[in-house]
């Protein structure tokens, strides 16, 4: 057994699964895990001392790649004055400043330690704000494990959700409704249906967890539109896009101004950091101002605030989206070239740092449609890159991540070895 092998085995004793976030355990793909030991730039080592290119950059946070000199300088000049203090700090006042600069939909914002609890703080906020209980998501959409958001679509055309998690009551699952991405006539209806009695619609406005879906420009305008006629509160979880996908997120690309936008991954600079925000009537209901409860031992933590701070300020720097976008062109072009040479079924798009691939003929509007994609080519695309020393998350549903620190030299090595695999899986 090589090092991974035998961390796997020995980290199933004390770990359920070995792992410590299911998507980890190469469930999807089969295989041995990674157990990864150091990260430098675009490049992770795993427990076998085998490099790879890394375009999972921690499941997005990593916009600057791994230990940018200038994000490690701030954490450590951070820690060093202390590590918690469950008190405020003039760091956080700054980054909140920074936040509602740099996206003018956030009056007031509220910092906390993961993305789920800026997508539950939200939709507690909403509801407590409109007096409803009805929460409208799409399905493909991820917005972290809460109770209220582990929820499928059930039968039926109007779609009083089900449990996708044991655990989760189906009296909770019951208020959360769940329509397909991407179909306006749906919503409509729905809101039509029961519009006063929603409190809010929740959406990834380039969903990244079914593969990368674009929300077209006509379901933007739909749920900004909808939300707006029947008082529901548009919260946009921008907990991957944000900051990843433009400087103004995917609200500066729509154009549109939600009501709440949770954020997190690049906001916290690849330490565990997260916020939701909004406008700030909304906001203001919040404790300790409002009747709306929602705190956190290590909200706002200083290191954390230091490594969000220190990443916002480098992102912000003159023309680093465009570029960051040109990298990631690069690849996507790349690899439908490659496919075209090779007659492989395959299609792909972008948009800033964020990537999606499908071993299908065209670009998904749907979950349905990522569902029809071949997931057995992935998975054998997924472990003949893995061989060639390339990272892809580990799932046929999950987006990929370009970094600031990938090269012209990686995305050429990248290319290279994908024309290999594709070769091998034809
Ligand atoms: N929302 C979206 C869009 C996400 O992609 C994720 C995590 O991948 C979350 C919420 C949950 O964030 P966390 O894993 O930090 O709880």
């Amino acid at each position: 057994m090589n090092q991974n092998q035998q961390l796997f085995a020995a980290a199933q004793k004390h770990i359920p699964g070995g792992v410590n976030s299911p998507v980890r355990a190469f469930g999807s793909v089969g295989g041995t895990p990674r157990f990864f030991k150091k990260g430098e730039g675009a490049y992770v080592w795993d427990a076998d001392d085998q490099r790879y290119i890394d375009y999972v950059g921690s499941w997005g946070p990593l916009i600057l790649g791994h230990t940018h000199p200038k994000v490690l300088e701030a954490v450590i000049q951070a820690a060093k004055n202390g590590m918690s203090f469950g008190a405020p700090t003039a760091a956080e006042v700054e980054l909140a400043d920074l936040i509602c600069e740099m996206l003018p939909s956030i009056e007031q914002v509220r910092l906390v330690s993961s993305g789920t609890e800026a997508t539950m703080s939200a939709i507690r906020l909403a509801r407590g704000f409109t007096g409803r209980d009805k929460l409208v998501k799409f399905e493909g959409c991820y917005h972290g494990h809460a109770d209220s958001l582990l929820v499928k679509a059930g039968s039926g055309l109007l779609t009083f959700g089900n449990p996708s998690s044991a655990g989760v009551p189906a009296s909770v699952a019951a208020d959360t409704l769940v329509l397909p991405y991407n179909d306006v006539a749906a919503l409509e209806a729905l809101f039509i249906e029961m519009g006063d009695k929603i409190a809010a619609i929740i959406v990834e406005p380039i969903a990244g967890n079914m593969n990368m879906v674009q929300a077209s420009p006509e379901f933007v305008q739909g749920m900004r539109q909808l939300t707006e006629k029947y008082g529901a509160v548009l919260i946009y979880d921008e907990v991957m896009t944000g900051f990843r996908v433009d400087l103004h997120c995917t609200q500066g690309l729509h154009g549109v101004k939600p009501d709440l936008t949770c954020l997190g991954k690049v906001v916290g600079g690849g330490m565990p950091l997260a916020a939701f925000g909004g406008r700030s009537d909304i906001m203001s209901k919040l404790a300790p101002l409002g009747p709306v409860y929602q705190a956190g031992t290590l909200s706002g933590n200083p290191v954390a605030v230091a490594a969000g701070l220190a990443t916002l300020k480098l992102i912000s720097e003159d023309g680093f989206f465009n570029q960051l976008s040109i990298q990631t062109e690069k690849l996507c072009n790349g690899l439908i070239q490659i496919a075209k040479e090779t007659n492989t079924i395959f299609s792909a798009q972008s948009s800033g740092g964020m990537f999606g691939f499908y071993f299908s003929e065209n670009i998904p509007q749907s979950f349905a449609d990522v569902m029809n994609s071949d997931r057995s080519k992935f998975n054998a695309f997924f472990h003949g890159m893995l061989k060639q020393g390339v990272y892809l998350a580990p799932s046929a549903f999950e987006a990929g991540f370009v970094s600031a620190a990938h090269s012209d030299q990686d995305i050429l090595f990248t290319l290279e070895a994908a024309k290999k695999v594709f070769m091998q899986i034809k």
